[in-house]
């Protein structure tokens, strides 16, 4: 069986711990590989290479570190099948889908390679005689990223290029469900020439995970995954005195008004609420059907949901892959065939499904539950699998007044023809992600990705302007150079003449 080790100073170290946790080919149900569970000790080993790479890295010139990133990024572009299969087996989500988180993880080494821009900083000259003022961010040290199983390879690329450009050193500790990827990622950080200890990888569970919260090398932990965890982190990293950013959760809306395209709206409902099989926190998990929209929708949605293709991810001919894991699959099964006697309409129930020559894989099969009452466990959860609620509301003003009754308020959109209802809706919608007649707006690499309310704790997004901010911090630099002609002494209180 293989194991997969951490990956400390610039190479492949074994785990000493003697935990180990396992890794499952989702599709078959049979244990792969073998992960190292990293103790504290281990987790200290990481942070003192960090710590030592720090000391060059941290003041390595804008060229060294932007021509490490744009080797990288060639290295990345190489090898995106090979990752993109890793994430297949490990994770289960089809090929296709994996090639599409490779490309936009690869977005973020993009912006990072242009790192020179956006540390220009800012310049005011002459703010007093011969005084400037220079306005210059820099990095902060050792920075951790703790990341979900479910974009094994792009959120740790959300988060490490865009800090180890602004000059930090980084410890990353990847989702213990599918940690080959993130391994892979470092290994082509080093190929493409990054100093040993700028990138370091520990594998491991709450033990390792609790040291970065406490090391006192630590300055900044990003983090993404549920909610608690999320919060648990924020309230103890914060408490450890670290900057924390930590995106939880998501429970996102789908608004659906009278006039919007009905079978638009239909196919976008269907590919955000099962691709990836519901495993994203960008998943459209509610439909929200304003006015006579309801049944047509539901229908609608049916039609094409009946058709979707289930299979092992690295079958071409699959669209939607298994679950991460047993346990999850059953709990996701659970929230369907409680349902009904929750009061809502099960319309699709894929509880049963089964593949041919897979019997023993996470599977689960599409499920469309309409007319959900908001007190349902179905809607009140996230339920981070391939089942779509579907609500009524008789008013616009109805359908945002239950989207802003969530406590979660990640991503969201509106299908309509109306500019000015669209308008409307993305001032007066909480969510820190809107979509207009787009289902999954997950912003760009130079926009910041991040969620309100329970889907993030702290006061920065991620990647964009906000991640340069997050991995930055400023200083204000104010200077006087006597003309060479000036002289004597002034004992009156310095004052801008
Ligand atoms: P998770 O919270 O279980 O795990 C995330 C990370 O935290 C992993 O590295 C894990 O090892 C660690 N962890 C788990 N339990 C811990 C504990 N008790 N103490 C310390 N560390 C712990 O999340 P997951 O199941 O891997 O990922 C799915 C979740 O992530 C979903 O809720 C999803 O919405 C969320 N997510 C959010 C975003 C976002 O951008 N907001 C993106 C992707 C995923």
């Amino acid at each position: 069986m293989k194991t997969v080790n951490h990956w400390i100073g610039g190479k492949a170290v074994e785990g000493t711990s003697g935990a180990y946790g396992p890794v499952t080919d989702p599709a078959t149900g049979v244990q792969t590989t073998r992960v190292a569970f990293a103790s504290a000790a281990e987790v200290d080993a990481a942070v003192a290479a960090a710590k030592a790479a720090f000391a060059t890295w941290g003041t390595s010139s804008l060229a060294t570190r932007t021509s490490v990133l744009f080797a990288y990024r060639a290295l990345l572009d190489r090898n995106r099948d090979e990752i993109a299969r890793l994430i297949t087996a490990e994770h289960g989500k089809v090929h296709s889908d994996a090639l599409g988180e490779v490309a936009r993880g690869l977005e973020i080494v993009e912006l990072a390679c242009g790192i020179t821009t956006q540390l220009k900083g800012e310049l005011s000259t002459q703010v007093s005689s011969r005084v400037d003022v220079a306005a210059i961010r820099q990095p902060l040290g050792v920075v951790a990223g703790i990341t979900p199983f479910n974009f094994p390879a792009m959120v740790p690329l959300w988060m490490f290029p865009l800090a180890i450009a602004c000059g930090n050193t980084f410890v990353l500790k990847p989702s213990e469900k599918d940690p080959s990827a993130a391994l892979l990622l470092a290994e082509l950080a080093a190929e493409a020439g990054l100093p040993d200890g700028v990138l370091n990888v520990v594998n491991g569970d709450r033990t390792a995970v609790d040291r970065i919260l406490e090391h006192p090398d630590i300055t900044a932990v990003s983090f993404v995954g549920s909610t608690p965890i999320a919060r648990h982190i924020h309230t103890t990293a914060s408490a450890n005195g670290k900057r924390v950013q930590a995106l939880g959760g998501a429970k996102n809306h789908m608004l659906v008004l009278p006039d919007a395209d009905l079978d638009a709206a239909a196919d976008a409902a269907v590919s955000a609420a099962y691709g990836s099989a519901g495993e994203r926190c960008m998943a459209i998990s509610a439909v929200v059907a304003v006015g006579d929209t309801g049944d047509k929708l539901v229908a609608k949605i049916r039609e094409r949901a009946e058709k979707i293709k289930i299979g092992p991810g690295d079958d071409p001919a699959s669209e939607m892959g298994p679950l991460i894991t047993k346990a999850h699959r059953d709990k996701v099964a659970s929230y369907v065939q409680g349902a009904a006697a929750q009061g809502a309409e099960v319309v699709l129930d894929g509880t049963g499904c089964t593949v041919e020559g897979y019997e023993d894989g996470h599977w689960i099969g599409l499920s469309l539950l309409d007319k959900v009452p908001t007190d349902a466990d179905a809607y009140r959860d996230e339920i981070f699998g391939p089942v779509l609620c579907v609500l009524r509301a008789e008013t616009y003003e109805e359908g945002v007044a239950l989207i802003n009754a969530s406590p979660w308020g990640n991503g969201t959109a509106v299908f309509t023809r109306d500019g000015g209802a669209a308008r409307r809706f993305q001032l007066e919608v909480q969510a820190g992600m809107v979509g207009v007649n787009v289902p999954i707006p997950v912003p760009v690499g130079y926009h910041s990705f991040g969620g309100w309310k329970d889907s993030l704790f702290g006061d920065h997004h991620i990647y964009g302007n906000d991640g340069v901010h997050f991995y930055t911090r400023g200083k204000v630099v104010t200077t006087r150079w006597p003309d060479p002609e000036d002289g004597g002494v002034d004992l009156g209180f310095p004052s801008h003449r």
